[in-house]
């Protein structure tokens, strides 16, 4: 597990995280000895089989690349190890000016050496833009130029960061270095370069920044848990090991779980799964997750959130093409990050209680996999006529929130999927669609997903589009062609909900993982909506 805790005093030092869950962390600096118990601060990792290293401070992994990747930090690759860095942040000089900040937000300057000790410029851009968004990519620079540097040690002067009185400038960088960090190196042939940095914070204000650095570690430890989860392909992470790891979390943070088999499943007729599941050797579930809550106030309804899990979506019958098979692992990032969500609430101890549901399935063909034609009896009694055995996650998520409803009276629930390449189109790599039936619902999510820069954008779920899933042989089908391809993933699960239950679907399919590097998330899976829901969670 990455879930770091740190016990802080002054200077405070931050541990980037690794992305060592599970398995044991072999030390590659050859120091065997255990943390002294000296006085500095240190960090802990859960899941670390092996003591830290004999240095005081905690450290952040590396990639295995040694040398910066700019031209104009190459001057630190030339040089040994470097000694105390101070990384200093910089809005961009009016005029260009020779060593000025770049523009570029992140972007770092190793601009000075004075008796061997270092200070690197890390742009913040324009002044006239700065928000809490510049201040979370600047942490991402400061994570990446870190992790490719050779240093050992940096500090940043916090003080320096709060003074701009930017409402939410601290706990931002705090992100963007956290997040930045991530690194999904457990396939990898092990290097042998340093393992961690430690970065220490200086403040003079250790009871406001402490906690502000708890609770950081908090949130990005989780959206980094979704984003390692997320990354393990299917051959390692299949509906059976997710439930099993889920589980085991759960049992850590003492939340109630329990693992809804296939025999279960079919006990209540839940249709829409077991069919999904039918092509595949590892049998489906619906992982239930309850988190009660801390002191809410008496009858607090939970909020449900419910996440697609397809640990692989092959398309079934209605086939992939080569070029849209690949990356299908991140077909369960919904479910992940529900499962981590579950867990930051608990860390976090909020106050309200959530229930969490995972359906967990893979999408795959066999002589018994479910084809185009076949109509199925869905858990709520509506029957579905399968029009491409591609669309199967609109199947899977309304059997679980009719499960949802017939177990859980709430007060929303929101579902999280990867359900359709339609939203890319319409939304591209930028917001996630919002799909929901309730106006105040749909208030709490927009602005917590501005809030936290994990944005959302409402598309409409008219009556009009109804007709386009209206079925031949059965109730409704599962696919009503291209024109408002994603619209109707939200219409087809409308279907299972009635008006009087506050309901809203997010289409994550391109948040979910990133082909590119981004500023304070690496390519791949990016935990895409732990920081919003977060915000929308502690916002009733
Ligand atoms: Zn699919």
């Amino acid at each position: 597990m990455n879930h770091a805790f740190l016990e802080i005093v002054q200077p405070i030092v931050l541990l980037l995280p690794s992305t060592e869950h599970d398995t044991p962390r072999v030390s590659r600096s050859g120091e065997a000895q255990p943390s002294t118990g000296r006085d500095t601060p240190r960090v802990r990792r859960s899941g670390e089989a092996q003591p830290s290293t004999g240095r005081d401070t905690p450290r952040v992994r590396r990639s295995g690349e040694a040398q910066p990747s700019t031209g104009r930090e190459a001057q630190s690759s030339t040089e040994q190890p470097i000694g105390p860095l101070v990384i200093q942040l910089q809005t961009a000089p009016e005029l260009p000016v020779l060593g000025g900040a770049s523009k570029q937000v992140g972007e770092v300057l190793l601009l000075t050496n004075v008796d061997g000790k270092f200070t690197a410029a890390v742009s913040l851009g324009k002044k006239e833009k700065l928000s809490a968004e510049i201040f979370r990519q600047a942490g991402g620079g400061v994570a990446r130029w870190l992790l490719k540097s050779n240093a050992t040690a940096a500090e940043l002067d916090f003080d320096e960061v709060m003074a701009l009185g930017l409402p939410g400038a601290g706990p931002a960088l705090l992100e963007g270095i956290l997040l930045g960090s991530f690194q999904f190196n457990r396939y990898k042939k092990v290097d042998d370069s340093p393992t961690s940095i430690a970065l220490t914070l200086r403040t003079t204000h250790p009871s406001l920044v402490t906690p502000m650095v708890t609770r950081a570690q908090a949130i990005c430890s989780a959206v980094n848990l979704a984003r390692d989860w997320a990354h393990e392909p299917a051959n390692i992470l299949n509906p059976v090991t997710l439930a099993e790891r889920v589980t085991a979390l759960a049992e850590q943070d003492g939340l109630q779980v329990s693992v809804l088999n296939t025999a279960e499943l079919a006990e209540m007729g839940a249709g829409g799964i077991l069919n999904v599941s039918k092509g595949s050797s590892t049998p489906p579930c619906l992982i239930v997750l309850q988190y009660p809550g801390h002191h809410p106030e008496p009858g607090t309804l939970p909020v449900v959130l419910i996440g697609k899990a397809l640990t692989f979506d092959s398309g079934g019958y209605s086939m992939k093409s080569v070029e849209n098979i690949q990356g299908m692992k991140y077909d369960k990032c919904g479910g992940v990050t529900v499962a981590a969500m579950l867990h930051l609430a608990s860390q976090l101890k909020l106050k309200n209680p959530l229930i969490g549901i995972i359906a967990a399935a893979e999408n795959m063909v066999s002589g018994e996999a479910y084809r185009p034609d076949d109509i199925l009896h869905m858990l709520s009694g509506t029957t579905v006529e399968i029009i491409s055995t591609d669309a199967e996650g609109r199947l899977v998520l309304a059997d679980a929130l009719t499960y949802a409803q017939n177990q859980y009276p709430s007060r929303a629930i929101i579902d999280l999927a990867t359900l359709t390449g339609g939203v890319v189109v319409s939304l591209g790599h930028v917001r996630a669609g919002l799909m929901t039936n309730n106006d105040a619902l749909f208030q709490q999510l927009f602005e917590a997903g501005e809030e936290t820069h994990e944005r959302l954008w409402r598309l409409p779920l008219d009556e009009d589009f109804v007709p386009l899933i209206k079925g031949g042989d059965a109730d409704i089908k599962n696919s009503g062609g291209r024109e408002g391809h994603c619209i109707l993933g939200g219409i087809f699960l409308q279907q299972f909900v009635p008006d009087s239950v506050a309901w809203a679907h997010l289409d994550i399919a391109g948040m979910a993982d990133t082909h590119k590097d981004l500023p304070y998330c690496p390519k791949g899976a990016t935990g895409f909506g732990i920081r919003l829901l977060t915000h929308y969670l502690e916002s009733l």
